[in-house]
C-alpha cells in the first residue's frame, strides 16, 4: 500500500518528465541548421549608421531582433544592428531560434575574441549589455574545443556536433536561471582565405524551457523542484526526496530533475486526494521505517510488473560504464503472437524470454526490460569481439520454446561495444541500428560491428528455425 503513493507520484512525475523533448536535442537540431557565416557577414556589411536605439520610434521600433558584435578583449561594442527587412529574410534561421521564448540570446564567439549575437527584442539588450565571460579561454567548452586538436585546414577538428551544456547560473541581464547551449563550428571565409572557428552559444532560460517539468501540477506540487547536474539530492531532513534524469547532454552529463515533499505538503496534498486512507497510512509507515523503505520502494518502482526485470530508469550513465557491450534485443514477430494467440499468451512469451535472459546470462550482466517486448543486456568481464560472438551465439542457439506456442520464440539484436565516450543514448542509437540491420536480413540474428563492417553471429543462408 506505501508504495501506492510513491509509484504514483513517481508515474505521474515521469508522464510529465516524458512531454518534455530533450531540449538539448531540439536545441542542437536548431542549431545546426544556423549559418554563422550569415551573422558574420550581415554584421560586417552592415553600415553600422543606421540609428541604434531610437528615442523617437522609427526603424528601429520596427526591428524584428537585434544583432550585436562585440570585441571580447576590449568589450567594445562593434555593432548594434536592429534587424529590418530585407537583412531580416537573410536572417530567418536565427529569428527562428530566438523566437522561442525560452530562448534569450543566441550568438556565436569566434577565433579572433569576437562575439557576435542576436537577441529577440530591445528590452533584453540593455546599453550596457557585456558578455559575461570575458576571458574566452575561461570557458570552458572553448578550452575543450581547442585543446582536441590542432588547426589543420583539410580537415575539420573534432567534431562539430560535439556540443556542450554549461551550469545554470544566472544571467547577469535577464536574473533569469539559464544554461548556455555550444556548438563548435568551422568555416571557410573567402575574405581571409582561411577558415574561422568558434563557438555557437544559446542562452536558454531554465525555468522557462522547463516549466512543465518545475510546476506540474495544480494541486500536487512538490515542495521543492530543482534541475541539476547532480543525481542525488541531499535529502532534507523529513523530506520524500525523488529524481530522474531529464536531459542527456552531449558532454556526457545528465540534467536530473529532482523533487521533493515535505511530510507536511506531502499529506495536505493527498487530503484532497481520493486514496486519502492510503496516503496516511503510507505516510505513517514512511515516518516509522524511513530510508529503508524508501530504497526498498525505489527497487520496485524500478521493476516492470511483467517480467520482474528491471526497467529503463536503471540503465544510467555510471552503469553503462561498469559494462563492456550493450544488446538490445527485439522479439521477431511478436505482434503475429498477439494476434494470433492472444495478449495473454503474448504476456506470457515475454515473461518467458525475460526468464530466458536471466538465466543465460552470468552474474554481473544485466538484463533490462526496455520496453514493450524490447530487452537491453549488459554484459560484463568481455575482452573483445570473439568473446561476445561466442556469447552471442550461445544465446541464439538456445531456442526457447512455451507449450503455449507452436514455434519457437526468436529474437533479433543488436551489440555494440561501450566505449568511454559514449553516451547511454548513444550506445543504444548504436545497437538500436544494428538490430534495425537485423531485422532487415532475415530476423533471428545477431549484429555487431568490426570496425566499419556490420558482422552476423549466425550465417543467415543456414536458415530454417529450430
Ligand atoms: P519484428 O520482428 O519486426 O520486431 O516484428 P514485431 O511483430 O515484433 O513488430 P513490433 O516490434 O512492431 O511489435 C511489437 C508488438 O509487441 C506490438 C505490441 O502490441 C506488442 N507488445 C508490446 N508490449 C507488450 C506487452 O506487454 N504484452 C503483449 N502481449 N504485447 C506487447
Ligand atoms: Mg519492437
Ligand atoms: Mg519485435
Amino acid at each position: 500500500m506505501y508504495n501506492y503513493t510513491y509509484l504514483r507520484i513517481r508515474h505521474d512525475m515521469q508522464l510529465i518528465t516524458a512531454k518534455q523533448p530533450n531540449l538539448f536535442e531540439v536545441f542542437s537540431q536548431r542549431a545546426r541548421i544556423l549559418a554563422p557565416e550569415k551573422l558574420a557577414d550581415f554584421i560586417d556589411n552592415s553600415s553600422i549608421k543606421m540609428p541604434i536605439f531610437s528615442e523617437n520610434g522609427d526603424a528601429a521600433a520596427y526591428a524584428y531582433g537585434y544583432g550585436y558584435g562585440y570585441d571580447l578583449p576590449t568589450l567594445k561594442r562593434l555593432a548594434v544592428i536592429p534587424v529590418l527587412p530585407p537583412a531580416n529574410q537573410m536572417l530567418l534561421a536565427y529569428q527562428y531560434v530566438i523566437s522561442n521564448p525560452e530562448v534569450l540570446n543566441l550568438y556565436a564567439l569566434y577565433n579572433d575574441r569576437r562575439m557576435l549575437g542576436m537577441v529577440a527584442n530591445k528590452e533584453m539588450l540593455p546599453n550596457q549589455l557585456l558578455p559575461v565571460n570575458t576571458d574566452l579561454n575561461d570557458i570552458e567548452p572553448w578550452t575543450h574545443y581547442f585543446g582536441c586538436a590542432f588547426f589543420v585546414s583539410t580537415h575539420v577538428p573534432c567534431s562539430t556536433d560535439e556540443a556542450w551544456v554549461s551550469e545554470i547560473y544566472t544571467d547577469t541581464f535577464t536574473g533569469l536561471n539559464t544554461i548556455t547551449l555550444y556548438f563548435p563550428f568551422v568555416y571557410y571565409e573567402p575574405v581571409i582565405k582561411d577558415y574561422r572557428y568558434g563557438l555557437k552559444g544559446i542562452d536558454i532560460a531554465v525555468d522557462r524551457a522547463f516549466k512543465e517539468v518545475l510546476q506540474p501540477f495544480e494541486s500536487l506540487n512538490p515542495t521543492r523542484t530543482v534541475l541539476s547536474f547532480e543525481e542525488v539530492e541531499p535529502c532534507r531532513p523529513f523530506h520524500l526526496c525523488l529524481s530522474t534524469p531529464l536531459m542527456r547532454t552531449k558532454a556526457d552529463s545528465d540534467l536530473n530533475l529532482k523533487w521533493s515533499y515535505s511530510y507536511g505538503d506531502f499529506s495536505r496534498a493527498v487530503l484532497f486526494g481520493p486514496a486519502f486512507k492510503i496516503y496516511l497510512i503510507a505516510l505513517l509507515l514512511l515516518m516509522l521505517t524511513g530510508r529503508s523503505i524508501i530504497t526498498r520502494v525505489r527497487t520496485q518502482a524500478q521493476t516492470d510488473a511483467l517480467t520482474r526485470l528491471p526497467r529503463r530508469d536503471i540503465l544510467s550513465q555510471a552503469r553503462l560504464r561498469e559494462h563492456d557491450y550493450l544488446m538490445i534485443l527485439d522479439i521477431d514477430n511478436f505482434k503475429a503472437v498477439n494476434d494470433t494467440h492472444g495478449h495473454g499468451v503474448g504476456d506470457l512469451a515475454l515473461v518467458a524470454f525475460a526468464n530466458h535472459l536471466k538465466t543465460n546470462i552470468r552474474k554481473g550482466d544485466v538484463a533490462i526490460r526496455w520496453g514493450g517486448e524490447e530487452f537491453i543486456v549488459l554484459f560484463k568481464g568481455m575482452d573483445d569481439d570473439k568473446m561476445m560472438h561466442r556469447s552471442a551465439a550461445r544465446l541464439l542457439e538456445r531456442p526457447l520454446h512455451i507449450p503455449e506456442l507452436p514455434a519457437s520464440i526468436t529474437f533479433s539484436a543488436g551489440v555494440t561495444r561501450i566505449r568511454d565516450y559514449l553516451t547511454v543514448a548513444e550506445a543504444v542509437q548504436l545497437a538500436d541500428d544494428l538490430l534495425y540491420h537485423v531485422k532487415q536480413h532475415g530476423k533471428r540474428n545477431i549484429a555487431y560491428y568490426q570496425g566499419q563492417t556490420i558482422r552476423l553471429v549466425r550465417d543467415p543462408g543456414a536458415d530454417s528455425a529450430p
